[in-house]
């Protein structure tokens, strides 16, 4: 064991991890029982990993009632390879995407989109520096588009999606690479649903993807698809087309366990809440704090607030780093601070921050 103390770390990603998830994987690293070999050492073809494949996968469906129709996929690449994928297979060359643009990860979405074929964009948060999320009635659908996208938490400026937008049948395809199994999620309003394992349910490397196989059947043939950006294909070999990221996805597998063990996604949101509120309280407390996202679409996951000048906030930063509380420095496009709360974030972190901002604020306010 190393001899520095852990902080609590605040970091938007790769982001903390479950300690009980650490220690296992350093437990079991250079011998993993019942095999003799390291994890990193052995063949994705055999039946160890297989079995670890296998079980991730049916815990994944577990935690988030997955419909058997469903695909689920561990791919890599990336959350930014799927802002590639999901047109390059779902957009025919001659449609449009419908695209909600609520922060910087949607940007990212639409950028890649239109190198691919036409993108309509359904909103945008972007006059407000992305402080909001749309209403239903904000939004210009167009019911002829190929599906509908949309980033239902984002990381960098802290706002976040409470429901999933009502597309009236058209596909909806959702990055939720910051808040995946925070909290409750109804994958069959989905048609795909990605995520980047590295914020709130394993380490980089890995991506997480949930597709309909229904919708999978209507993809754009395109012989010219490179193989590994063709979802069917992984589909087809259960995500074994290729050698797959086999070390994160154990260690997203071992994640999954620790979800199911404190009582899955209902459990995770109450505490998730619980945290989330003691941080906002505290920057609503007297006006010193000021949260960026407007407090109907705040983040349980990523809180961004300023401080009343640049030089408080750059103090802030060193002086919490100082305390054990590190990476809350905020995103340079929105500035401040950004304290990033995943699952694996203990509450104690959550409790040391507001006792730091207290203090902070009788020195400085
Ligand atoms: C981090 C992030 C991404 C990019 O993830 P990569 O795995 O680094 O490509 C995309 N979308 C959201 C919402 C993110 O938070």
């Amino acid at each position: 064991m190393s001899s520095t103390p852990r902080v609590f770390n605040f970091a938007a990603g790769p982001a903390v991890l479950p300690l009980p998830v650490l220690e296992e994987a350093q437990r079991d690293l250079v011998s993993m029982p019942g095999v003799g070999m390291s994890i990193l050492e052995m063949s994705h073809r055999g039946k160890f990993f297989e079995g670890v494949l296998a079980q991730t996968e049916k815990d994944v469906r577990a935690l988030a009632g997955v419909p058997d129709e469903y695909k689920v996929l561990f791919l890599h690449g990336g959350a930014s390879l799927q802002f590639s994928m999901v047109p390059l297979n779902f957009l025919p060359r001659d449609a449009s995407a419908d695209y909600i643009v609520s922060g910087a990860w949607s940007q990212k979405a639409v950028k890649e989109a239109k190198k691919v074929g036409g993108v309509k964009i359904a909103w945008t948060g972007e006059t407000g520096n992305f402080s909001t999320i749309p209403a239903q009635g904000d939004l210009k659908l167009d019911p002829a588009a190929a599906y509908v996208s949309f980033t239902s938490n984002e990381t960098i400026h802290g706002v976040e999606f409470d429901e999933v937008p009502e597309t009236g049948g058209v596909p909806l395809v959702c990055d939720a690479s910051s808040d995946m199994f925070s909290r409750p999620i109804d994958v069959a309003r989905h048609a795909l649903i990605y995520a980047g394992a590295q914020k709130n349910i394993g380490p980089a490397g890995v991506a997480l993807v949930i597709v309909s196989g229904e919708w999978l059947k209507r993809r754009v043939e395109d012989p010219k698809l490179p193989s590994m950006l063709n979802y069917a294909l992984h589909a087809d070999n259960g995500s074994m087309y290729n050698t797959p990221p086999v070390f994160p996805i154990y260690i997203m597998g071992l994640v999954m366990k620790w979800l199911i063990s404190i009582g899955g996604l209902p459990a995770i949101r109450e505490i998730n809440r619980r945290k989330a509120a003691k941080l906002y309280a505290e920057i609503d407390r007297t006006g010193f704090y000021r949260g960026h996202a407007q407090k109907s679409c705040r983040s349980l996951m990523n809180v961004t607030f300023r401080l009343p000048s640049e030089e408080l906030e750059a103090a802030f930063v060193k002086e919490a780093k100082a305390a054990g509380l590190d990476g809350l420095k905020g995103h340079r496009s929105v500035g401040g601070l950004r304290a990033s709360i995943y699952n694996a974030f203990p509450e104690a972190g959550i409790d040391a921050l507001v006792e730091f901002m207290k203090e902070y604020e009788r020195k400085h306010g």
